[in-house]
């Protein structure tokens, strides 16, 4: 039966997916007294981050840990504002290193990390401590911009006066701006020190998407402090933290609709019109919490394929040089893999990056980040079971070069190459799997709308051009686009953070 027509709805915001990016921009427009209506295709709202049922285990689907929740940080902020009970955990350490001849837990803090750098055999000691004061260095101003979304870059006189009373904290900056990191590596003496190689490429895959030859030095050094920027494990799934973003959006005023996918966009007299499961609606402006090409396919859809501006034709073109990723869900019986850790530390969640061949591309099952839940997470399975999320990266230009059927031998390979490594690797919670479940690009693309898979934003290679793309400017009149494949992007909290930026532009805009 066809769906019956509902009645549109008039607002003077539309925002169209339910990912952090939309969910933070939904907040900031509401929280600016306008009338905003957010929709998500899925029954739950965080999509890339967010947690879901199967077989009555509840998984995180591909984000497992986030930043932000540190004091003034955006996270913490809304979380108070609202009087959100969130319940987090700090974790110590955050994550567990592990490769051939090495094993690092890498601490929240910073001093920490240093030492147990310095206390590893052969470490470089004046090599690294000058390395780390550098990347503070670097890293600090830029961290700080995240506090002040209207700083993200500079669009008002105020944010530009603001920038001008910061410029010395600027300076190093300049030294590595568009240079890959591992160039720096050569400057401080540390390129032969295998341990700071490992951490760096691995850290730096998770978070600005590519490896230590090919990021650009700025963005590292920045995201290398991602785990010391109020890092926790969310109790039950980072998923919370998402519906605790939509209690958010409907305590500032905003209304927020699951199941209730957009079908159609089209221009409409004084803005647009968004087809949508259960009653359209006349929009001012959209914000569009999804890949260009996505967008696009909503417009053809309307019916009048407006060509999107070319700002946002080059983040689609940045997107597809990127990843897609093989996910492993698992469910594990405590104390099967027999160790069980430091006293108290078997039943708090863990996080853990595996690395196989330490000389090959950190990707396709060579490199594994698994998060097992907390023994407490009642919600997730029950006591005396853990659930796990696998994840890998893999280069979308080559599975997407390969044919239907080899895409499925391929992705099976990857799977095969992730178990093995962590059955090397963790046997603490590789023994004990009683529960397996599969993803791949295409379920990625099947539940999060995300055309062929494409996830985790741009990688953030050497070069300038992707400080081009920084400037929030409209798909087309009135129709912006946040999440990951946008600056700052990259993450949970960067995608929330793009998304208030955008939404404070717009809001501007609408008055
Ligand atoms: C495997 C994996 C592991 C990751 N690990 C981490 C991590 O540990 N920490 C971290 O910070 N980040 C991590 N990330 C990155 C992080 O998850 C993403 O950058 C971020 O969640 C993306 O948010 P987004 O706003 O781009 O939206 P998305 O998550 O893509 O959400 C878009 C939403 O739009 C909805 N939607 C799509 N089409 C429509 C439509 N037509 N109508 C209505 N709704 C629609 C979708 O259902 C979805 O909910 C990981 C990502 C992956 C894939």
């Amino acid at each position: 039966m066809p769906p019956t027509a509902a009645p549109s709805q008039r607002v003077d915001v539309a925002v169209i997916g339910g990912g952090l990016g939309g969910l933070g921009a939904a907040l900031a427009l509401a929280e600016r007294g306008l009338k905003v209506t957010l929709l998500e295709s899925l029954r739950y709202p965080g999509g890339c981050a967010g947690t879901f049922t199967r077989q009555g285990y509840r998984f995180d689907a591909g984000a497992t840990l986030s930043a932000g929740f540190g004091a003034r940080q955006p996270f913490r902020r809304w979380l108070d504002r609202y009087g959100l009970p969130l319940a987090l955990t700090p974790l110590d350490p955050v994550v567990r290193l592990r490769a051939d001849g090495l094993s690092l837990n890498v601490p929240s803090d910073r001093g920490e990390l240093l030492r147990r750098l310095c206390a590893l055999p052969g470490a470089p000691v004046e090599g690294l401590r000058r390395f780390f004061e550098y990347q503070a260095r670097v890293a600090a101003p830029l961290w700080a911009l995240f506090d002040d979304t209207d700083l993200l870059p500079p669009l008002s006189a105020r944010a530009l006066l603001a920038h001008a009373g910061r410029a010395a904290r600027y300076a190093p900056l300049l030294t590595c701006a568009g240079r890959p990191l591992s160039a720096l590596l050569d400057r401080f003496g540390l390129t032969g020190f295998e341990p700071l190689r490992l951490y760096l490429d691995a850290t730096c895959q998770i978070t600005a998407q590519c490896g230590l030859r090919d990021v650009e030095a700025p963005v590292a050094l920045a995201a290398l402090d991602y785990y010391a920027q109020g890092v926790a494990h969310v109790e039950g799934g980072l998923g919370e933290l998402s519906w605790a973003l939509r209690d958010a959006v409907v305590a500032a005023g905003g209304e927020v609709r699951l199941s209730a996918r957009a079908r159609a966009l089209a221009p409409a007299p004084g803005g647009w019109r968004v087809s949508a499961r259960g009653g359209d609606l006349e929009a001012r402006a959209v914000v569009a919490n999804l890949l260009p090409s996505a967008v696009e396919g909503l417009l053809r859809e309307g019916g009048a394929p407006a060509p999107l501006s070319p700002w946002a034709r080059r983040a689609q073109g940045a997107v597809e040089d990127g990843w897609g990723a093989v996910m492993l869900y698992l469910v594990s019986e405590e104390g099967a893999g027999g160790e069980a850790g430091a006293a108290g530390e078997a039943c708090e969640a863990e996080h853990w990056q595996l690395i196989g061949d330490a000389a090959a591309p950190l990707m396709e099952g060579n490199h594994v980040f698994c998060s097992v839940s907390g023994a407490r997470e009642l919600t997730r399975a029950p006591r005396g079971s853990r659930v796990l999320t696998l994840s890998t990266h893999v280069p979308m230009r080559r599975l997407l070069a390969l044919s239907d059927a080899d895409r499925g031998a391929y992705v099976q390979r990857v799977q095969r190459d992730m178990r093995a490594l962590f059955a090397a690797r963790c046997p603490r919670w590789s023994a004990g799997v009683y529960v397996a479940l599969t993803a791949s690009p295409r379920t990625f693309e099947r539940f999060t709308g995300r055309p062929r898979g494409y996830v985790g934003g741009p990688p953030r290679r050497a070069g300038l051009r992707q400080y081009l793309q920084m400037s929030p400017r409209p798909a087309a009149p009135g129709l912006y686009l946040v999440g990951d494949s946008h600056f700052p992007g990259q993450s949970a909290l960067a995608a929330a953070v793009g998304g208030e930026r955008v939404a404070a532009r717009l809001a501007r805009e609408l008055r």
